[in-house]
């Protein structure tokens, strides 16, 4: 049975805009020594503006971006929203001519599907084909407009015909969180499936200890595994599905309010506004909390 001090912290933790699934969650919580932290989402804002876009001269950019909004409306990810959003607004309309088959979500990479005869990939360099990107890159983009910023690829069978930049910007909260949980003595890592370029600026903004750039979604469960092994009690804070399997494999995981359904199921304990520093307003609360109740 839950001890009328846990009942208690639960309900003023919930006042504070942080949610408990439990009261084994907020004890534990006291004890974090290393907490992992998803980039996009969840130390951004998760809402990645579109800064720039390369085609290929020989293409109908209009009829690409009704098609790549098309295809990329069926994705969760903030990502795809942002590029949705910008391809209906280019576009005008999303592809309604064109007949797009055999969709699929590749979590950490990108997103597949056959238009007419042709696979279509859009996505990070490595899932479309890094030599490819390269040239593209050196022929149609300029260095400047890429540097720290994530850059989505287009690819057509074997040809890249375009690019997106998109720039995401961190979240009021997350330097602040940051400092707060190094002040806590507790040690704190980036995990991104993002490049390492853009991983090192905003690892670097945030003030975070660490950071692991290039992750799939088994490579954040790799890294929260091997963090267990070397502290006591790890915390995972995350928002998409890709986020999902790591949440599931620390001792205590946090989900953003605003996260995909997933990581809210998932999750031990939920930001309800999307605001970091609540953490250790909670690791407050639980410090207090098992005082009283040992
Ligand atoms: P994070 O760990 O920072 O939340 P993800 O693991 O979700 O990032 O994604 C890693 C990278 O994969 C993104 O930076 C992006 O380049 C690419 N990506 C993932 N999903 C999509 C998509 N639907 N469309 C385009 N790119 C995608
Ligand atoms: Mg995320």
């Amino acid at each position: 049975s839950i001890s009328p001090a846990t009942l208690s912290a639960i309900s003023n933790a919930a006042r504070k805009g942080i949610l408990f699934k439990g009261g084994v969650h907020l004890e534990n919580l006291s004890n974090i020594q290393a907490i992992a932290l998803d980039k996009t989402g969840t130390l951004t804002k998760g809402k990645p503006a579109v800064t720039n876009v390369y085609m290929d001269e020989a293409v109908n950019e209009k009829e690409i971006l009704s098609i790549i909004g098309a295809i990329e409306k069926e994705s969760t990810h903030p990502i795809a929203k942002s590029i949705t959003a910008y391809c209906l607004d280019k576009a005008g309309v999303l592809a309604p001519t064109f007949e797009i088959k055999h969709l699929k979500n590749i979590s950490g990479k990108g997103i597949i599907a056959t238009v007419g005869n042709n696979e279509w990939r859009i996505g990070k360099a490595d899932f479309v084909g890094k030599e490819l990107t390269v040239a593209f890159q050196q022929q149609y983009a300029d260095k400047q407009s890429t540097a720290e910023k994530t850059s989505t690829f287009i690819q057509i069978n074997e040809r890249i015909i375009g690019m997106f930049i998109l720039k995401d910007t961190t979240r009021e909260s997350a330097k602040e969180a940051i400092h707060n949980l190094k002040s806590n003595g507790i040690e704190t890592i980036m995990l991104t499936g993002d490049n390492e370029l853009t991983a090192k600026a905003v690892a670097e903004e945030v003030g975070i200890n660490q950071y692991k750039a290039n992750c799939l979604p088994q490579d954040k469960v790799e890294y929260v595994k091997s963090f267990r092994k070397q502290y006591k009690t790890v915390a995972m804070v995350g928002d998409g599905i890709n986020d999902a399997p790591a949440l599931a494999n620390a001792n205590v995981s946090i989900a953003m309010g605003e996260g995909t359904d997933i990581a809210l199921d998932t999750a031990d304990m939920v930001l309800m506004k999307n605001d970091l520093t609540k953490i250790t307003n909670a690791i407050q609360v639980s410090k207090r909390m098992n005082r009283v109740i040992k």
